[in-house]
């Protein structure tokens, strides 16, 4: 939803003795005593303790403010980076900011950035490739430093009333049945002091405190080759449009050039350097590895580092999860890093919110790492192979080798399959939770066990309804018209992010029957579901149907042309579900009561 306002606050709570989770401790050293006061273990200062407050931990804030939770955010630092580090974010994350509705200062601060081009050192093009998603208002990577994101999300908290305790440093943790007691330290006095909480999240880098007291490992390799990085201004020969990520191939191997927000600034970037961040080395690269006639100048950031490929397969033990950094590291030649911790607990966030305020079953948070981790080993293995193939590729001596890898590249340009999954993996818009235990569908031929026992579907329904959006996919956007709301609208800015959406297709016939059942279905999950599902009804008339039926007094969305009935192959009538991450949780060809209350049963009773 696009609204630029924080959640009310619903009255439900998370159900007593719900929890699944055995008594246990997270601390590395059990004996150790900790000083701080004692605390009642069943008062509970908060609902979510949020450790660490960079992206990850400020995105999950962000989630957690607009399901009204008690929430407090510490952090060890003593405010928002300084440095640029992750200078892009990509579709998905975008649209993530636009569902929290903090969307548009990023857009206003940051620079789109469309194409990618790598030339030879004589400036000639040897492949152009576009970023843009179509299939996204975002069409776009966009190039903001994590300096300016972080920021932009302190100043979004600010609005939400969140005040980030810093120089605060969570030093030990023990959970019970109950909760967690957290102990912390403040830098500012040297004072200790103990926070009591329903769960909590360790969002804390690399290093994680968290993880190292939950004694989860951190596997994995670090690489031989650093990463040397700078912003300054270039002055170069090259011609180039605005909004193109450019980069060189050479005999001394590759170099890329990050438009930044401002003229002639840039974001170098040389893998397996092995020299010092200075701005002499960064002119001696570009002499050898750019166009001739380049100059470098007015650094803002430099910076050499090791980069690692870990993750652990563990994302948290009882109360106590993680995310970001904490969980996985890995390559920055992709960008991808900071993307997926803000992704992480995007996922992680609305599952919080449903069990502490919408009455869900804790068991739902298991779902969080079995969703999240082979996202994260999907991650890690691109990223690795990207960052040795393309280094190997695009450093070769030989001329000949180094024809045949230009030719190879020409080639890539035109193919627009190769393309269109480059740049689908690159905007993140291509992760789904196919194998997740908490998606489902009922695809059936013909409905049982209802009203319409005898009416089957024909196998064109059927087949197109096979091609809609499945299980655990991002849910499609569209143009629709909200009948009596808001006008023309896309079908983002319709759904919730706080709540399921359940969006009810008639079917392009539009029969009575149909229609009586589809509005039957959404009367009574209103009535049941209130504040936890969000029925919309989607025609592809513009008005209610049926003159003997009672109409339908919810939301209506006109489906005008059926493009969004096409997109997802709703010729007969048949719901989807979609969850506040945006992601389908549940669909069922036909629309039926009975089978998405049984799925119902699973995530909230
Ligand atoms: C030099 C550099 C360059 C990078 N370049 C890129 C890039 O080009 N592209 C890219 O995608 N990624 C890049 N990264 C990685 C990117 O910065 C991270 O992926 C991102 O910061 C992860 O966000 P996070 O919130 O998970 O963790 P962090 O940003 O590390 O935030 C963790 C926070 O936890 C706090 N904390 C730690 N321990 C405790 C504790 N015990 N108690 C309380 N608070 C604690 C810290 O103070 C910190 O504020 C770069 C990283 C570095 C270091």
């Amino acid at each position: 939803m696009s609204q630029e306002q924080p959640f009310e606050n619903p009255a439900s709570e998370e159900k007593e003795g719900r929890s699944e989770h055995p008594a246990q401790t997270g601390t590395a050293d059990p004996g150790r005593e900790f000083e701080g006061a004692p605390v009642d273990p069943r008062d509970a200062s908060c609902d979510v303790l949020i450790v660490g407050a960079g992206p990850t931990g400020m995105t999950l804030a962000c989630v957690l403010c607009r399901y009204g939770l008690r929430i407090r955010l510490i952090d060890a630092g003593r405010g928002p980076t300084p440095w640029s580090k992750a200078q892009v974010l990509h579709a998905r994350t975008l649209e993530i900011l636009e569902q929290l509705g903090i969307v548009a200062p990023f857009l206003a601060r940051g620079k789109p950035l469309h194409t990618l081009s790598m030339y030879s050192q004589d400036c000639k093009r040897l492949f152009h490739f576009q970023i843009g998603e179509p299939d996204s208002v975002y069409p776009f990577m966009l190039s903001l430093s994590q300096h300016d994101t972080e920021v932009l999300l302190i100043e979004q908290l600010e609005r939400f009333g969140v005040r980030i305790e810093r120089q605060t440093r969570l030093v030990d943790l023990r959970q019970d049945i109950d909760g967690v007691s957290a102990y912390v330290q403040r830098a500012s006095d040297g004072s200790e002091d103990s926070i009591r909480t329903r769960y909590l999240v360790g969002c804390d880098g690399v290093h994680s405190t968290v993880r190292q007291l939950l004694g989860i490992e951190y596997g994995g390799s670090t690489y031989r080759q650093r990463v040397l990085q700078a912003d300054v201004r270039i002055d170069w020969p090259l011609r180039h449009a605005e909004d193109e990520v450019v980069g060189f191939v050479s005999e001394h191997g590759p170099i890329g050039a990050f438009p930044l927000p401002g003229e002639h600034r840039y974001r170098l970037m040389v893998f397996d350097a092995g020299m010092g961040p200075t701005l002499e080395n960064f002119q001696f690269l570009l002499d050898s590895r750019g166009p001739q006639g380049t100059r470098v100048s007015d650094p803002a950031w430099m910076n050499e580092y090791t980069i690692h490929c870990r993750m652990t397969t563990r994302y948290g033990t009882g109360r106590v999860f993680l995310a970001g950094d904490a969980v996985h590291t890995h390559s920055p030649s992709t960008g991808q890093g900071m993307n997926t911790g803000m992704q992480d607990v995007f996922n992680l966030g609305w599952k919080l919110g449903l069990v502490l305020r919408q009455g869900g079953q804790p068991s739902v948070l298991n779902s969080y790492e079995a969703e999240r981790v082979p996202v994260a080993a999907k991650l890690l293995s691109t990223t690795d192979a990207t960052t040795r193939g393309l280094n190997d590729l695009l450093t070769l001596y030989n001329p000949v080798a180094q024809g045949l890898r230009n030719a190879l590249l020409r080639l890539l340009t035109p193919m627009g399959m190769v393309q269109r999954k480059v740049s689908r993996t690159l905007s993140m818009l291509d992760i789904d939770y196919a194998q997740s235990p908490i998606v489902a569908e009922d695809h059936s031929t013909r409905a049982t066990g209802s009203v319409y026992e005898e009416e089957s579907i024909s196998l064109r329904s059927w087949l197109a309804f096979g091609g809609g959006p499945a299980p655990g996919r991002r849910a499609f956007d569209n143009e629709v018209v909200d009948v009596g709301g808001k006008g023309e609208e896309r079908l983002f800015s319709l759904l919730s992010s706080t709540e399921h959406t359940l969006l009810l297709f008639v079917g392009v016939h539009e029969s009575e029957d149909a229609y009586q059942r589809v509005v039957a279905l959404a009367r009574s999950i209103r009535d049941r579901y209130a504040q936890r599902i969000h029925p919309l009804l989607v025609q592809v008339s513009p008005q209610p149907l049926g003159p003997q039926i009672e109409p339908w007094d919810g939301p209506l969305l006109f489906d005008r042309g059926g493009a969004v009935h096409q997109r997802y192959g709703a010729r007969a009538d048949c719901l989807y579900l979609i969850r506040p991450d945006g992601h389908i949780g549940y669909r069922s060809q036909p629309a039926d009561l009975n089978k998405l209350e049984a799925y119902l049963q699973r995530i909230f009773f």
